[in-house]
C-alpha cells in the first residue's frame, strides 16, 4: 500500500515538473513573441519611413557632417528631374508635385511610365519589384520623425543625441525626398537588400529608366544620409546615365552641373 502511494506520489509529482516546465515554456514563448510584434512594429513603421531600425541606425558610422560640397548650399537646378531635397534643401515653393495613386502607393504622375518600364523590363529578366513607399507629405513625415527622436530618447540619451541619431534614420520633415513625388522605396525597405539580385538588377539598369540609387554606400559623407538600397530617385534618363558614368550623387551632379554652366557662358 505504501509502495502504491509513494508510486503515485512520484507519478504526481513528475507531472508537477512537467506542468511547471510547459508553464515556463509558455511563459518564455509570451515575452518572446511580444518582444518581437514590437520589433516588428517598429520595423514595419520606420520601412514605411524609408528607413532602418534605430538598432542599426545606432551602429552605423556617423556621417561627416561639414563635408556639404563648397559647405554652402547648392543652387537649385532648373530642371524639375534634379530638385534636391536635403538637410540644406527643402522642396522650392515652385515645385509642382502631381500625385498620383499607382502600385498601391502615391507617386509623382511624371515617374509612373518610366517606373512601369523599369518593372516590366525587370520581370523579364525574373526580377520582382514593388513599391513599398512614394509620395510622402510633411504631416507623415513629421509623425514618423517624432516617433523616432522618442525611441531613442527613450533609451536614456539626452534629447539633443536623440534628435541627432533618429535625425539619421527618418529625415526631418521638410528633408525628406518623399516629399518631391520623385523617390520611390523598394521591396519592403529590407536591411539587407542590398545583397539581393533585385538590388544587383537596379543597381545595373535603374539609370536606363531614369532612376539612381540616391544614397549609395561611397556617398554617405557628402547625402549625409546612411546607405540606402531600398531608395531609388528619379532623375531622367539622361541624367542618371551621366550619375552613372561620373560616380556623382545628386548633390555632386547638381553642383558639377551648375558649375560646368558657369564655366561654359
Ligand atoms: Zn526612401
Amino acid at each position: 500500500m505504501y509502495q502504491e502511494k509513494n508510486k503515485v506520489c512520484k507519478v504526481l509529482s513528475a507531472f508537477a515538473v512537467i506542468l511547471v516546465e510547459l508553464a515556463l515554456m509558455a511563459a518564455t514563448t509570451v515575452v518572446f513573441v511580444m518582444a518581437f510584434e514590437r520589433v516588428d512594429a517598429k520595423r514595419t513603421e520606420v520601412a514605411a519611413a524609408g528607413s532602418s531600425t534605430p538598432a542599426t541606425a545606432a551602429v552605423q558610422p556617423e556621417p561627416d557632417k561639414t563635408s556639404q560640397p563648397d559647405g554652402q548650399p547648392l543652387k537649385q537646378s532648373e530642371d524639375w528631374k534634379l530638385v534636391l531635397v536635403n538637410y540644406d534643401h527643402e522642396l522650392p515653393d515652385t515645385f509642382e508635385t502631381q500625385i498620383v495613386h499607382e502600385f498601391s502607393v502615391d507617386l509623382d504622375s511624371r515617374i509612373v511610365e518610366p517606373y512601369r518600364q523599369m518593372h516590366d523590363a525587370a520581370l523579364k529578366d525574373n526580377i520582382k519589384l514593388w513599391l513599398s513607399s512614394g509620395y510622402r507629405n510633411d504631416d507623415r513625415q513629421q509623425r514618423l520623425y517624432e516617433e523616432e527622436v522618442e525611441a531613442y530618447y527613450r533609451t536614456g540619451i539626452s534629447y539633443e543625441e536623440a534628435v541627432s541619431k533618429a535625425s539619421k534614420s527618418v529625415a526631418p520633415p521638410g528633408t525628406s525626398e518623399h516629399i518631391t513625388g520623385l523617390a520611390v522605396d523598394l521591396n519592403g525597405v529590407l536591411e539587407n537588400f542590398g545583397d539581393t539580385k533585385e538590388s544587383d538588377w537596379l543597381l545595373a539598369h535603374a539609370q536606363d529608366y531614369g532612376f539612381v540609387l540616391r544614397f549609395p554606400e561611397d556617398k554617405q559623407d557628402i547625402t549625409r544620409i546612411k546607405y540606402e538600397a531600398w531608395h531609388y530617385r528619379y532623375v531622367g534618363v539622361e541624367n542618371a546615365k551621366k550619375m552613372k558614368e561620373l560616380n556623382m550623387c545628386l548633390e555632386e551632379y547638381v553642383d558639377y552641373l551648375s558649375k560646368n554652366q558657369t564655366a561654359s557662358h
